[in-house]
């Protein structure tokens, strides 16, 4: 394996200043995968000194839209270039399925493509003209990147999270400190290298790998950064808003959730125990917008149960690299023993186990559970209410729209909800009434490049992804002529 010792400031690889490293390991076997630079603030003072020159003097956000758009899509090309490559490292680092890290590079990929024809129409669309009551005088509205981006990211899709902030700020002509997860920093190195080779200036996009505290909390206090974009933790996610308050910097935040799945009894139950398996087993129940809690029209609740309990049990677990692996192993111990605890609270709370929860048999070493169905659990519990981020499914039943609706909104967080009915007319009158920033309907969990993304209440602030993700990097300038020969 290569050394990931350095971090990238202004397009060089350089040694942390303090010399300190921390290990990255191999969630399905324990072992240290690789030694990763660990920077503290005088690395990142330096990392945002070089975004800071990038954008005050180089080349970057003057050049058109047409211009980086190039940049972008050579960085795009460079992810598919190497996608088997980097989809290995990431299930080495992450833990997940190798199909599904092959699926997240693609979109990662993707992503920079949709953002370099988002910046080429920058080019026509940047300015426009306001009607004023006033024909004395004439406005525009002129769209102007927001300046230095510092960009802090979580560890469940570390290449695609790192596409969604990185893409859209490059498009806009920002420049940008990229802090990945210590748990999953490989990809975010790689993408540094992608992004020389693709001849993007130097300091316009910086990497720097590190703890939250020593590396991440810098960043956000650091005054050099205009925008803070953040995905984590709700905890975390107010501790950014904190720093931010000091200097009032710009700031979104994309966090937790425990978004419902309604299912009316008239639904194919085959269909909907398949959805409701994707959206919550699929990258091992580490997804933010995972269909977490699950409400069963009472018609349908036992033998949905039932059918979903044999199913659940076919999943096959182990190492993401092995072929037909569908569930691979936690991130890493400290949230492995996250979820069991959470496992164990809602047993003691009440909640029916129906399966899952052990080691399985044929796996002694690795962060690896079976997944587990929770039925009947009650309302007010923790495991109902709260994030476990991890192969959970809590379900109960309920008895017409009104109550599944009210019960759906019953939670402090709103990032994403599922509906599911033969019904379309009562689908769309549910989705309307869900308070989330995203509601798939007869489905969950499939997420498009150009549609919004993002919270409401708890789960976040702005939208990522399509137009909205590019605004986030964007600021609006006024610029009013006086026009005319008359005295004022
Ligand atoms: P986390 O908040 O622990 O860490 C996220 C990032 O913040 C990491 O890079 C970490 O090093 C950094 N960090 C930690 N402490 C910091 C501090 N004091 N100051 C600045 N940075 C700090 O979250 P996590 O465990 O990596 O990710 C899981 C969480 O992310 C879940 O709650 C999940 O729902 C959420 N998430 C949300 C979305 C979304 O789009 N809404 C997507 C993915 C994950």
């Amino acid at each position: 394996m290569k050394s990931y010792e350095h971090l990238y400031i202004n397009g060089q690889w350089v040694a942390p200043i303090k010399g300190g490293t921390f290990e990255s390991v191999d969630p399905s076997n324990e072992k240290v995968l690789a030694k990763v630079a660990a920077a503290t603030s005088e690395d990142i003072d330096l990392a945002v000194k070089a975004a800071r020159k990038a954008f005050d003097e180089g080349p970057w956000p003057r050049m058109s839209g047409a211009q980086r758009a190039v940049v972008l899509r050579r960085i795009g090309k460079g992810i598919r270039d190497r996608l088997q490559e980097l989809a290995e490292v990431e299930v080495r680092d992450n833990g997940k399925p190798l199909p599904e890290a092959l699926w997240d590079l693609g979109d990662a990929a993707g992503c920079f493509e949709f953002y370099a024809g988002l910046a080429e129409k920058l080019d026509e669309n940047a300015e426009t003209t306001i009607a004023l009551s006033d024909d004395r005088f004439r406005s525009i509205a002129r769209k102007e990147p927001i300046g230095v981006a510092g960009a802090i990211i979580p560890w469940n899709f570390p290449m695609l999270m790192a596409a969604w902030k990185v893409a859209p700020a490059l498009a806009a002509g920002c420049t940008m400190v990229l802090k990945p997860s210590e748990l999953t920093p490989l990809t975010a190195l790689e993408l540094a290298d992608i992004t020389t080779a693709a001849d993007l200036p130097p300091g316009v996009l910086n990497v720097v790998t590190g703890l939250g505290k020593e590396a991440g909390a810098p960043l956000s206090e650091h005054p050099g950064i205009d925008k803070l974009a953040f995905t984590g933790s709700v905890p975390t996610g107010s501790r950014i808003m904190q720093a931010a308050a000091r200097d009032i910097k710009n700031v979104s935040l994309e966090l937790g959730g425990k978004s419902p799945f309604i299912v009316f009894d008239d639904s194919d139950i085959d269909a909907a125990v398949e959805w409701i398996m994707f959206g919550i087993f699929w990258n091992q129940g580490e997804v933010c917008s995972a269909t977490s809690r699950v409400l069963v029209q009472r018609g349908i609740y036992d033998r949905l149960l039932q059918r979903l309990e044999e199913e659940t049990r076919n999943i096959t677990i182990g190492n993401g690299l092995e072929e037909g692996v569908l569930l691979g192993p936690l991130v890493s111990q400290g949230q492995y023993e996250k979820v069991l605890e959470a496992v164990v609270r809602g047993k003691e709370e009440g909640a029916r186990l129906v399966t899952g929860g052990g080691r399985p048999s044929h796996l002694d070493k690795g962060y690896f559970m079976e997944p587990v169905v929770f039925a009947d659990v009650p309302e007010d519990s923790w495991v109902w209410q709260e994030e476990i981020f991890g192969p959970v499914v809590c379900i109960r039943p309920f008895d017409d729209e009104l109550e599944a609706v009210r019960s759906a909104n019953d939670s402090r967080f709103g990032l994403a909800a599922a509906v599911m009915s033969r019904d379309t007319e009562r689908c769309e009158r549910v989705a309307r009434a869900l308070r989330a920033g995203i509601v798939w309907i007869n489905c969950s969990q499939p997420t498009f490049t150009e549609a919004p993304w993002g919270g409401y209440k708890q789960s976040g602030i702005g939208r990522e992804l399509g137009e909205w993700g590019l605004n986030n990097y964007l600021e609006t300038k006024q610029i009013t002529r006086y026009d005319s020969d008359k005295p004022w």
